[in-house]
């Protein structure tokens, strides 16, 4: 992929072999504005989903499987915002924010993730299919954004010392820009190695943190800075800095009428009865992207 295509709805992936480092950049435009287009949501709730796309978008790049997906969610028992769900799939990002529009108009700009969820938990779930296997991680929704969460998800509920950075504008011009990056330690190498010696002191990894973490929030988004420039000024002094291939970034939702008329045919015929609306349809929306479909009660046995 030649430089100029890696500005925009790209991750590239990143690895600093003598530091024992691995990273993942991304930035996303386009893919923002078609995810927002599918809702009317408050400006705070834009630049949360965006950033939250963003986060999914890295930690998919993380895949090893290209048929691996990736899900985050974050809910709250009592918040301003309900749910948060954004995935990844073969390159394909989806999301939406069910909140209380009410509530959240009372929270000031830039909230903390408390003022926004109150108590909340972000779980993130990682499905291999080949492998047949799924791993999730849950931590609370804690810290002052959705970046320092997923740092507390890596180091307590997988043990790796990681910096995330991620942000989300909206550019003068209408148009989102968002972008964030990941940086991982990991002393045993890159590959399936014992990570049991993992260590937070490991005098190569705050190195790469502080570099990492010296990004600016206007390099993130800036949508006219390749990523490979970005990965070469906050790097540039080290010894050998490898980039992986780049993965294109799509907006893309998986919702299929058939496949909901399989889960709506599988009710037991007095609970389908009840879904029946006043036109005689049973009407089934995809959160995702707002799609609404329309079954014919009749057609489904
Ligand atoms: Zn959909």
């Amino acid at each position: 992929m030649p430089t100029t295509e890696l500005r925009t709805d790209v991750a590239l992936g990143v690895a600093i072999p003598f530091r024992n480092a691995r990273g993942r950049v991304a930035r996303l435009g386009p893919v923002v504005d078609q995810v927002l287009s599918n809702h009317k949501y408050p400006p705070l709730i834009e630049k949360l989903l965006a950033e939250a796309l963003v986060l999914t978008a890295l930690l998919g790049a993380l895949l090893k499987e290209p048929g691996g997906q990736i899900t985050l969610q974050a809910q709250t028992e009592a918040g301003a915002i309900d749910l948060m769900v954004t995935d990844y799939l073969a390159g394909e990002l989806r999301g939406y924010i069910r909140h209380d529009p009410e509530r959240l108009a009372d929270i000031g700009p830039n909230p903390s993730l408390f003022a926004l969820f109150g108590k909340g938990y972000l779980a993130i779930t990682f499905d291999h299919p080949t492998m047949k296997e799924r791993y999730q991680g849950i931590v609370p929704l804690e810290g002052e954004s959705l970046g320092h969460a997923a740092q507390s998800f890596f180091a307590q509920s997988e043990q790796i010392p990681s910096i995330v950075r991620l942000a989300a504008e909206k550019r003068d011009d209408g148009h989102w820009s968002a972008g964030g990056l990941l940086f991982q330690h990991l002393p045993e190498g890159e590959e399936g190695r014992d990570r049991l010696h993992t260590r937070l002191d490991h005098p190569d990894w705050p190195h790469v943190a502080v570099l990492a973490g010296s990004v600016k929030n206007e390099e993130l988004t800036d949508p006219e800075l390749p990523l490979d420039d970005l990965v070469w000024r906050l790097f540039h002094d080290e010894d050998e800095v490898r980039t992986l291939p780049a993965i294109h970034l799509t907006r893309g939702c998986r919702c299929d009428p058939d496949y909901v008329r399989s889960v709506i045919a599988r009710f037991p015929a007095d609970e389908r009865k009840a879904m029946v609306g006043d036109d005689g349809m049973i009407h089934v929306d995809c959160e995702f992207c707002s799609s609404s479909f329309a079954i014919e009660p009749g057609k489904l046995s």
